[in-house]
């Protein structure tokens, strides 16, 4: 581990004096995934200022809950009288709900976040800055049996020690009496068995390079060690198998992030893996990201799941008392022997939060395992702060409208442009995380993000079709909307002048390209959730118009393979629909002079053409894209082999 303190960027940072460097040093502890993760740590400093009316007092900086030390801001921290901080930690008992209203009322700033709920024992801590992480080589060392001797021989007198005890009021507590009664004379840090390390320093790089010092001798207590490492085995339908039942079970869509580097497997291929997966977590924090413990999934990959929620409601049991609520029993994480480590979440961003910590839990068990017996927190401490009581309170409050299609996995074909470019566009406004495909490369940039992924494939090559199937499971875990809407608009034609080439290229990707990718799908729609393929149509299958042989017939094809696959899926809780546009005017095929000389054709002005339907209304892709969305959300849940026209009305199909 290396100190990142840089002169020139402090600099920058100590305009703002010490709060600015205290900025500063958070982030260069935040910049460390062996550090903290994901808004775990805390830091502070302590300064004399004057308030709003001239009075000097004493205040604590503390950080904000919310708040990440990677990206934290000045007013990230908030501003709390030191005074009424340290009556508080002369208390017998408090409950957090009262310590956390308490800390508010002692904040001199009511827009300022909510102090970190160990903002009374950065208060104690005789020192100006303190910082606290939960490093993984200090819980290594500590989440041992042989953890104290560890840190002992380690440290010696430079770490005082205290034993676990749960984070908040009752550890502040307990650490005012610790320095009550030993010096800090030589001290330079506190180690918290099971939990994590405190420094503290007169200046901001002092307790910081305190911070690095002590996590660096950890590192080097630890034996050089050679963690397993093995190629993945692919089974992409497993692994939407895997998400299906975790979604069931959770009883929300959720998305799976799959972890097949080398050392996931690895870890996942020990032979000890289920005892040392199975402990709890390195520190009690990561328990309301990832649970007490991940499922270790085996052959039969829904019994697995089913087998551990069954697991959580009898530790739920176990612990819970009168006034708990019991959190869903679905796991957030799993080791898949020969495969990796799955990790799960209704984001990208939350199932990627997971993943972090997972990975780096599992790097951290094999280290401790090594030292001599990797030894998690017993289940009832981890069950106190999984069900903290301002957990259970913020989910209690917890209203928040979620987006519709949020957890669900899209694929839409032919989403470069127009039609399919809004399908996509909406489907993933409403939650949806979507692959779209097209043969036009900017299908790349229409779609880049962490929850959409554009793929340039043509559509009428089989193998390249499959290969984007798989990456989608690959990269969100499953498939549950197939928009197939890729199309051409071949040229009119009376059937008497049609070219070969004219019809054969209109049925290949307007017909067959299209059952190509549906065949290729059922078996991950089959193992989706509220599963459903969507085919787009056109008013000319019940309209048709003289001269549109070639594109008639394929959307007719469609509409009867439409049907054809809801008869089949329905066994399969698989929807299957289509949906019939017409005169969609806002795409690339219909540039103003191509409009000009339609609307001319039938005596119109180009307003009115475009308005040719009973409602008089315009159809934009967007229009077709809410539709389309519709009917992969839960109105259209019930609802397959059917045909919906938006074409405002049209008296030939009525
Ligand atoms: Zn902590």
């Amino acid at each position: 581990m290396q100190s990142l303190w840089n002169d020139d960027e402090a600099r920058s940072y100590a305009a703002q004096g010490e709060l600015g460097l205290r900025v500063y040093t958070s982030r260069l502890l935040g910049r460390d995934p062996q550090l903290v993760l994901h808004g775990g740590g805390n830091t502070s400093v302590k300064i004399r200022e004057a308030d709003f009316f001239g009075h000097e007092q004493n205040l604590i900086y503390i950080k904000g809950s919310g708040w990440d030390l990677a990206t934290i801001k000045i007013e990230g921290f908030a501003p709390t009288r030191m005074e009424p901080l340290l009556r508080l930690s002369a208390f017998d008992v408090l409950s957090d709900t009262d310590m956390v209203t308490q800390l508010r009322a002692a904040m001199t700033n009511p827009h300022a976040p909510t102090p970190s709920i160990e903002a009374i024992l950065h208060a104690v801590l005789p020192a100006t800055f303190v910082d606290h992480t939960h490093a993984n080589a200090i819980v290594a060392l500590t989440n041992n049996p042989h953890g104290a001797e560890l840190v002992q021989k380690t440290f010696g007198s430079r770490v005082l020690v205290v034993p676990y005890i749960m984070p908040g009021f009752e550890l502040a507590k307990a650490v005012a009496d610790l320095i009550k009664e030993k010096s800090l004379e030589g001290v330079e840090g506190l180690v918290l068995m099971h939990h994590g390390l405190f420094t503290w320093g007169s200046s901001a790089r002092e307790s910081y390079e305190r911070m690095i010092q002590l996590v660096t001798e950890a590192e080097q207590a630890a034996p050089a060690l050679a963690a397993p490492e093995a190629p993945p085995i692919d089974d992409w339908l497993g692994l939407a198998t895997l998400r299906q039942s975790v979604s069931q079970v959770r009883g929300v869509p959720v998305l799976a992030t799959l972890d097949a580097s080398p050392a996931a497997v690895g870890f996942s291929n020990r032979p000890d893996v289920e005892r040392l997966a199975t402990q709890g977590p390195l520190t009690p924090d990561h328990s309301i990201r990832t649970k007490r413990i991940p499922a270790v999934i085996g052959d039969a990959i829904d019994a697995s799941v089913h087998a551990y929620a069954a697991e959580y409601e009898a530790y739920f049991l176990r612990h819970a008392g009168p006034d708990h609520t019991q959190l869903f029993p679905a796991p957030n994480w799993s080791v898949w022997p020969g495969r990796g480590i799955v990790s799960f979440g209704p984001t990208v961003k939350e199932a990627g939060i997971v993943a972090d910590i997972a990975s780096h839990t599992a790097a951290t068990i094999q280290i401790a395992e090594a030292l001599g017996g990797w030894q998690a927190l017993p289940e009832a401490d981890i069950f106190a702060i999984e069900y903290w009581e301002l957990e259970q309170a913020k989910l209690r409050q917890q209203t928040g409208a979620k987006p519709t299609l949020q957890g669900k996995v899209a694929l839409v074909s032919g989403a470069a442009a127009g039609i399919g470019l809004a399908i996509g566009k909406v489907l993933h406004e409403q939650g949806a995380a979507v692959v779209a495909l097209d043969i036009n490369p900017d299908v790349v940039a229409a779609f880049q993000g962490p929850d959409q992924l554009g793929l340039v494939v043509d559509l009428t090559n089989q193998e390249a079709v499959k290969n984007a199937i798989i990456e989608t499971v690959r990269r969100f875990g499953g498939l549950d909307i197939l928009v197939s809407n890729a199309g051409i608009f071949t040229a009119g034609a009376n059937i008497e002048d049609l070219d070969d080439s004219n019809w054969s290229r209109s049925l290949l990707l307007n017909l067959t390209s299209h059952e190509q990718l549906l065949k290729h799908c059922i078996p991950f729609l089959k193992k989706g959730i509220d599963a459903t393929a969507i085919f787009v149509g056109s008013r000319n299958v019940r309209a048709p118009g003289a001269g549109a042989a070639s594109y008639s017939c394929a959307k007719a094809g469609v509409t009867q393979l439409t049907r054809v696959a809801a008869l089949e899926l329905a066994p399969h809780n698989v929807r299957v629909n289509i949906i019939h546009p017409d005169a969609v005017f806002d795409t690339k095929l219909w540039t103003p002079e191509a409009l000009q000389r339609s609307a001319e054709r039938y005596g119109l002005t180009v307003e009115q053409y475009k308005k040719r339907n009973l409602m008089k209304c315009e159809i934009t892709s967007r229009d077709i894209g809410l539709m389309v969305a519709s009917m992969a959300g839960p109105a259209f849940a019930k609802t397959t082999g059917a045909q919906i026209p938006v074409d405002g009305g049209n008296d030939r199909t009525i």
